[in-house]
């Protein structure tokens, strides 16, 4: 695989300012020097060496785990915090009952944690945990496992824990689990003992209530030991594939005696594990050209017309995979793995799962979005929790570009429907800023509409704001600067500053920290007079199509002055317009029949009625 060592660092400067409160009138205040504190970006790492062994038949798994972490923060560590994902599906858990109290539950999931039985329940019962050889103090607490070290973790110090483990294959309710409704024997997303994530902004011990992840990076070791016909998808690379067979053979396959098979798996760089396993899977391979080599994996049970879609299905996975490299950067593995998993589709290191039985459109749409993760969520690791549009918005943006170029769509008009979406949410009273973490939305809708549509809309419209050659280089550079780490809105943004010369503050801030809505109208023409007005509180430039009395068009650029420049245009450029004025008046060169704010619809105005003159 490809690393991307980036040498961009992220240095802020901290003043600290000196307080007079709680000062004696005696003690005559000493003013503190503004000490400068440089930052530079860190994250942590951790390396997982995993052995486990499960059993097919009760769905249950030993797990023995050995981690060594690396503490690259610059703050002493006196606890760290594991998710147990698993203790999710029993009922009575913060999942359940979240989806018992929402408005609008989701569908896959309702009521049904509430009714699982003993032997159907998810858990990861931790039997010892021991530091650097100590047994250490812990407790689980929900889906979260809490540890006190024995000895705090120095900056720069490496420590190794060694945990034992059993688990157990929910019923499957979300994401991964057991017997699905396609039948997928095992799901296996989120199912081990995974350190949480510590970065500058602390702990992200968050439970699990439905919504998604932020992992450490790191690489992976896993020993699987199961049933010898059961087939295995998902991350890693294979390192014993003549032992497998399966599909994986590079040579002669030479089988070990035995009732079951230990699938050795290598994963460098990455901050998830994920598998699945099915004795029905079809193992199919295919290259990409100068990419990684593509596996599918579903079931061969399905009737001929959905294993038909699969084999579609193939030539378009590679078609995307080469897409997105080229507007994005180049997939960074040997690897990705298109699986049935049986339950929507969700994106995990070096692969996905999905469900595997709807139609051909359905099938590539959802591997379009999931292969499309591979660079929004797992390569550029934000934090899901709380920047889900950066992941689902982003991902839905360029999927939707890909689908647009390998289908020979309108990328436009496919856009347009996303834009009514978003601005259904706004108006309907419910919308939630996105700075929301995504658990603690009032509504899953306005969770949903804000992450996918909102998110692809910030995207699209930054197009519009800096130009579209702008947006395609910011992203090129996001992923060179931000590949392998853990980027925030503001790096995103301070990328896209530096690619187009302009001012973006307002943009981030208005969009993703507030619902301000965008509505600029046509007010008046008079004669060659053109006044317009801004009637939503969030600032745009504008783009404007003018009509004149002859039939004759001129298109019109009104730069917004705190932007501090303008995006390449072949338009007329006229005066700024400054945000605090409600008005704007300009003057054309003849008398205007008809006016247009932003013909192509690129700008997310609410009210588009008023747009035209
Ligand atoms: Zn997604």
């Amino acid at each position: 695989m490809t690393r991307f060592f980036s040498s961009i660092l992220i240095v802020s400067l901290l003043f600290s300012c000196s307080s007079t409160k709680g000062l004696s009138a005696t003690t005559p205040p000493t003013p503190a020097a503004p000490s400068a504190v440089t930052t530079a970006y860190w994250q942590q790492h951790v390396d997982y060496n995993m052995e486990i062994d499960m059993d097919v038949n009760t769905y249950q798994y030993k797990g023995k785990q050995k981690l060594v972490y690396t503490n690259n923060s610059p703050d002493v560590l006196n606890k760290v915090f594991y998710h147990l994902y698993f203790n999710a599906f029993q009922p009575g858990s913060e999942m359940d009952v979240r989806s018992l109290t929402i408005a609008d539950p989701d569908g896959r999931v309702k009521d049904r944690i509430s009714k699982l039985k003993p032997n159907e329940i998810g858990y990861i019962k931790v039997n010892s945990l021991k530091q650097n050889g100590v047994s250490i103090n812990h407790e689980t607490v929900g889906t979260v496992l809490e540890v006190e070290l024995a000895k705090p973790i120095q900056p720069g110090e490496s420590v190794t824990f060694d945990m034992d483990f059993d688990g157990q294959v929910p019923v499957q309710i979300r994401r991964a689990g057991r017997n699905n409704k396609e039948g997928v024997a095992l799901s296996m997303a989120q199912w081990y003992p995974k350190l949480a994530e510590y970065d500058f902004e602390g702990w992200h011990a968050d439970p699990y209530i439905g919504r998604e992840f932020h992992g450490v990076w790191g690489d992976f070791d896993v020993k699987l030991t199961i049933d010898k016909n059961y087939v295995v998808g998902g991350t890693g690379y294979l390192q014993n594939p003549n032992e497998i067979g399966h599909g994986y053979e590079t040579g002669t396959v030479n089988r070990p005696n035995s009732d079951k098979l230990t699938w050795h798996f290598v994963a460098p760089n990455v901050h998830d594990f994920t598998w699945a396993a099915d004795p029905e899977y079809i193992h199919d391979t295919k290259q990409v050209p100068n990419g990684p080599l593509l596996h599918f994996l579903y079931k061969s049970t399905m009737p001929q017309d959905k294993l038909d879609n699969w084999k579609n299905l193939q030539p378009k996975a590679v078609e995307l995979m080469q897409f997105f490299s080229n507007e994005v950067g180049q997939y960074p593995y040997n690897q990705y793995s298109v699986i049935q998993g049986g339950d929507g589709g969700m994106e995990y290191g070096m692969c996905t799962l999905i469900l595997g039985e709807g139609s051909f459109d359905g099938l590539f749409g959802v591997t379009a979005h999931e292969m499309g993760h591979s660079w929004f969520q797992f390569i550029l690791a934000t934090n899901e929790a709380k920047h889900s549009w950066m992941d689902e918005g982003f991902t839905e943006y360029i999927c939707t570009l890909a689908e647009s170029h390998i289908f020979n769509k309108d990328f436009n008009e496919l856009s347009k429907r996303v834009y009514g979406v978003y601005a259904y949410l706004a108006k309907s009273g419910t919308e939630q800023p996105q700075t929301t973490h995504s658990d603690r939305y009032v509504y899953n809708r306005s969770y949903s509409i804000s992450a996918y549509y909102k998110g692809y809309v910030f995207l699209k419209q930054l197009a519009y704001v800096i130009g579209q050659e702008n947006l395609e280089k910011t992203l090129k550079q996001y992923f060179k600067t931000y590949a392998f780490k853990h980027p925030k809105p503001i790096d995103f943004l301070r990328i896209a500053e530096k690619t187009s010369g302009l001012e973006l503050d307002w943009y981030l801030i208005d969009w993703t920290q507030t619902t301000n809505t965008i509505d600029y109208a046509v007010k008046t023409i008079e004669n060659n007079s053109v006044t317009l007005e801004r009637i939503g509180l969030m600032p745009m430039p504008i783009d404007v199509l003018v009509t004149y009395t002859d039939g004759s068009t001129e298109a019109f650029y009104i730069p917004l002055q705190m932007m501090r420049g303008e995006k390449p245009t072949s338009a007329t450029i006229i005066k700024d317009w400054a945000w605090a004025y409600p008005t704007y008046t300009f003057e054309a060169t003849k008398p205007v029949k008809s006016v247009e704010i932003d013909p192509e619809g690129l700008m997310a105005d609410i009210e588009k009625e008023n747009n035209k003159n």
